[in-house]
């Protein structure tokens, strides 16, 4: 049975966006697939809010995230993690020798600009990763705040993870000094998995050429200067299935609906289901950091998060479990992508009628 998916990605896809993955092919070192990832670039710029380069990647968010740790450390990284996929930029980081250290915060508290400063302070470190919106613990991070301490370090290139949260809130990266911001097709974006974009500032174009070793498939470098030399193309081929459809949804985002609205959407989802959760549960995360893409919900009337999944299935919607550890003592709600209000309360409304069924 097809459900609705509530989940932090993959999230469900609108049909006519679907419709576009099945375009007919075209030839990858053609001018039309230059033209292609040209207007791909162009729009992602204002999603981002950057003038900087836009690179595209054949795989998901973890690519980048694994391409920008290693083409952009030379001297050593400083990880800040408030849950699983920040913690994911220091495996990455160990699995490529790439030398790091792990700041974590407490589970359910967001990084602070106090532990960034502290870290930067010893002058050990030149690339640090933030998580914009932690998918495990549900936190937004106070990124601003956090960028005014980075700008005091020049040296330190600045990578941050918006794979959750690019798309339905707004992130301003030429503001906050983003050197290499990172996001996938599947959450916010509202697209199939399978495609990875990331801004490249000029910065982190001359650090890359500082980093020897800077791996193959993942060398930010290479895709960067594909783009320059063969004029908006990919160095091997691409998914051009996710390029046409990203095309397409990067319009309807930017001109049939407008940033705006969009953010303003995920704001006003956000709000009703903390209110909700509030209501019958409590959030796990610091209410000043909640997400407004997910909300983590602390599963204090010790339901089985599993049982309610599975009755949500037969309904026809899926919810997500807590996180690894976090699993049945949280669950997690997603509101992103192109859910509406309507289909949030939708959703909670059977939520609420299969709990008073026990
Ligand atoms: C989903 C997610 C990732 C991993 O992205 P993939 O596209 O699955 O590789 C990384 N970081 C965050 C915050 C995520 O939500």
């Amino acid at each position: 049975m097809k459900k609705k998916l509530f989940i932090p990605g993959p999230v469900t896809v609108s049909e006519d966006v679907l419709e576009k993955m099945s375009t007919q092919m075209i030839g990858h070192r053609t001018k039309d697939a230059s033209n292609l990832q040209r207007s791909i670039s162009e729009k992602m710029r204002k999603v981002m809010y950057t003038e900087e380069e836009i690179l595209l990647s054949t795989s998901s968010g973890t690519g980048l995230m694994e391409g920008a740790i290693r083409s952009g450390t030379k001297k050593r990284a400083a990880v800040f993690s408030v849950g699983a996929f920040g913690d994911r930029w220091y495996e990455l980081a160990e699995a490529n020798n790439v030398p790091a250290d792990l700041f974590q915060s407490e589970m359910g508290k967001p990084t602070t600009p106090e532990m960034v400063e502290e870290a930067l302070a010893t002058g050990k470190y030149d690339l640090v990763t933030i998580t914009h919106n932690e998918t495990s613990t549900g936190i937004m991070n106070p990124v601003k705040e956090i960028s005014d301490v980075i700008k005091k370090y020049p040296e330190v290139l600045f990578a941050m993870d918006t794979v959750s949260s690019l798309g339905g809130v707004k992130i301003p990266f030429d503001e906050w000094g983003v050197d290499i911001g990172i996001t996938s097709t599947q959450k916010c974006l509202g697209l199939p998995p399978g495609l990875a974009i990331a801004s490249f500032s000029k910065k982190a174009v001359q650090r890359a050429k500082e980093v020897k070793h800077r791996g193959y498939y993942l060398d930010l470098l290479k895709l960067y200067d594909t783009i320059q030399k063969k004029d908006y193309q990919y160095p091997s081929t691409p998914s051009l299935s996710h390029m046409f459809a990203l095309d397409y949804q990067l319009d309807k985002i930017l001109n049939e609906e407008g940033l705006e609205n969009r953010f303003n959407r995920h704001q006003e989802m956000a709000d009703y289901v903390r209110a909700w959760a509030k209501e019958h549960f409590e959030l796990f995360a610091e209410e000043k950091y909640a997400s407004n893409a997910l909300t983590t919900i602390k599963n204090t009337k010790g339901i089985s998060v599993k049982e309610l999944n599975r009755k949500l299935g037969e309904r026809g919607y899926s919810i997500s479990n807590g996180y690894g550890d976090l699993k049945e003592k949280t669950f997690r709600i997603a509101h992103m992508a192109d859910t509406t209000l309507d289909e949030v309360k939708e959703l909670l409304n059977v939520i609420e009628e299969l709990m008073e069924e026990k």
